[in-house]
């Protein structure tokens, strides 16, 4: 029998069924962000922004994105996602993103076992997807140079040259690639590429009701992102890692990994 404290343990070590690593998330004051938004070249640059402050876990943004780029849509892989966060009163964790939350979180109770509300000191939602990473470890393991990014800053897969090796999935510290089993090539958020470069926000942008994502060029003063950037407490996914990712969060707690 599992008991509650086991599920636990196996929650703070599993999202969506992928081990997590402990991860420290690193602040960006807003003269320091401002100070590197200035160090950039003319050259535009995409980027992201994630308000954890207003994501109530709809999951309509991770449905969107599934139709949007044809992926499978009972297929267990998203583009993105949203996982919810359960701080315990005995400060333990749990984690879950019940099919990427493509459906919403229909449930209270985290893989089936029931928590009280008297046990939870805080929970709340946030949404990952690619970080469009400025050293991107993807491009750099492909073998077969169908991974690469683009001058403004967006990690792409070339289909017509993936082997379907895995090597830019394992080496993704954000978990953010996954195999096609479409097309039996590795897939990732483009930031719907196709999208933004024809002046349209991305899918789950639009989808989304509450204004939690935003997207534009981090180095362009007119745009929000630029604003949020360069005048708010941001924060970043496991910068120890040392890609430089591009998508900002407002209001990350912590406890996030
Ligand atoms: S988050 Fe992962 S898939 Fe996206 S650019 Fe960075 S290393 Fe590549
Ligand atoms: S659509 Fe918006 S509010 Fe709903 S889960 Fe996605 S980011 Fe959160």
């Amino acid at each position: 029998m599992v008991t509650r404290r086991d599920f636990i343990k196996a929650g703070l070590l599993t999202v969506a069924g992928m081990a997590i690593p402990i991860s420290a998330l690193e602040m960006f004051k807003p003269e320091a962000m401002a100070s590197l938004v200035r160090s950039f070249s003319e050259k535009k640059r995409w980027a992201f922004v994630v308000d954890t402050n207003k994501c109530v876990g709809c999951g309509m943004c991770a449905k969107a994105c599934k139709l949007e780029n044809e992926i499978p849509f009972d297929a267990d892989v998203q583009r993105t996602w949203v996982e919810r966060y359960i701080q315990l009163k005995d400060g333990d964790v749990v984690i879950d993103s019940p099919k990427g939350a493509r459906l919403g979180f229909t449930s209270n109770d985290p893989y089936g076992h029931e928590i009280k509300d008297e046990e939870i000191t805080k929970e709340f939602f946030v949404p990952k997807l690619c970080n469009q990473c400025e050293k991107p470890s993807c491009v750099q393991v492909c073998p077969a140079g169908a991974t690469y990014k683009t001058e403004d800053g967006v990690s792409l897969v070339d289909r017509s040259w993936c082997i379907g090796c895995g090597y830019c999935i394992t080496n993704c510290p954000y978990y953010a690639r996954f195999f096609n089993p479409v097309t039996n090539t590795a897939d990732k958020c483009t930031f719907c590429y196709h999208r933004i470069t024809k002046g349209k926000n991305t899918a789950c942008i639009d989808a989304c009701a509450f204004g939690v994502r935003k997207i534009g060029y981090i180095n362009d003063p007119k745009s929000e992102v630029f604003k949020i950037i360069s005048t708010q407490r941001v924060a970043v996914l496991k910068p120890e890692y040392g890609n430089e990712p591009h998508v900002f969060y407002l209001g990350l707690d912590h406890i996030v990994r």
